[in-house]
């Protein structure tokens, strides 16, 4: 998300409060983000900042070319600060360090700005380093604390801030984060946020070799699937165990699938949607699509048991030589 118009795509009441006071130059000394996905936090973090610190803003976008622009884009802008948790907490020290560099610096211009994320993992002794700083915070200097778990924060800080609530996000809005973190392509990613109930998982997953794999070797079952069922039992000796090998990836496999029967399901009963999973394969889905509503349905429900039967220790593998029978009997 680079803009305030993608943000309103999906956080319309965020969007126009964050514009809102950007026009009117009525910027909080403290802003709480909380949600339940933090890296969407984060992402809203940054480019309120960024808008903050662009010298040519479009209304209140920030313009992406100037030098400001850039190095928010590349790291590399000594007046943005960000910590983290150190281990399990926020410790009193690295507040103290961070309100240190912030009475230094200001080099680049009159603004400062410090996001913490995971804000409510602060330990009380550095909350309280926050709060002493909250009273006489200086001209310029914009904190952002962000935190999936607001009520944990101290009452006092909560006070402090201007909260804002974001929606809970969506598979598909985590798919389209984790695509600009980790530049795999759109159908990848939405196919890992669905597939892997962990965010951090897939975002692991969408880094490795194998899960590109795993997608193609999905796709070549579909395709045997609905071009030569009988050698099915042959591709998945040959092919599909092989990348399929422990209970973990089989599952991840499976619910591949899954995804697959479903887009094929929704876009057979509506023609016109748009909201598949797989985004690049609309031309072997409809292909699929060509069986019946019965035939599908059966498909969906065999992958759905085998699903089961691993998550209930069933062997992987003989749970998926079982699927291969129910897939060829249609
Ligand atoms: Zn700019």
């Amino acid at each position: 998300m680079q803009t305030f118009h993608e943000l309103e795509q999906t956080q319309s009441v965020i969007s126009t409060i964050l514009q809102n006071s950007l026009r009117n130059d009525r910027i909080n000394h403290a802003y709480i983000f909380t949600g339940d996905y933090e890296p969407l936090l984060l992402e809203a973090a940054h480019l309120f900042a960024k808008s903050l610190f662009c010298e040519a803003p479009v209304d209140v976008e920030p313009c992406g070319v100037c030098r400001s622009c850039r190095r928010m884009e590349s790291g590399n802008l000594v007046d943005y600060y960000e910590i983290e948790p150190d281990g399990a907490t926020i410790k009193k020290e690295q507040i103290q360090q961070l309100m240190h560099d912030l009475s230094l610096r200001g080099l680049e211009g009159d603004r400062q700005i410090y996001v913490i994320t995971q804000s409510h993992k602060m330990t009380p002794q550095a909350a309280n380093s926050l709060l002493k700083f909250f009273e006489e915070p200086g001209e310029g200097k914009v904190a952002l604390l962000l935190t999936n778990q607001p009520q944990l924060l101290l009452p006092t800080i909560r006070s402090r801030g201007q909260l804002l609530s974001f929606r809970p996000a969506d598979r598909q809005m985590i798919g389209e984060v984790l695509s600009e973190k980790t530049g795999r392509d759109h159908e990848l990613t939405q196919l890992a946020a669905r597939v892997y109930p962990k965010v951090e998982d897939a975002e692991e997953a969408l880094l490795e070799d194998w899960f590109v794999n795993a997608r193609a070797s999905v796709l070549q079952l579909m395709e045997e699937l609905a071009n030569r069922p009988a050698d099915l039992p042959l591709f998945v000796q040959e092919k599909w165990m092989g990348q399929f090998k422990n209970r973990q990836d089989v599952r991840i496999g499976l619910e591949l699938v899954t995804c697959f029967f479903e887009d094929v399901l929704r876009l057979k009963l509506n023609p016109a949607w748009e909201g598949m999973t797989y985004t690049n394969s609309k031309p072997q889905l409809e292909q699929m699509g060509s069986k019946s509503q019965t035939t599908i349905t059966r498909w969906l429900q065999a992958v759905l048991a085998a699903v089961r039967r691993v998550e209930a220790n069933v062997n992987p593998q003989l749970t998926v030589e079982r699927l291969m029978f129910d897939l060829q009997k249609g």
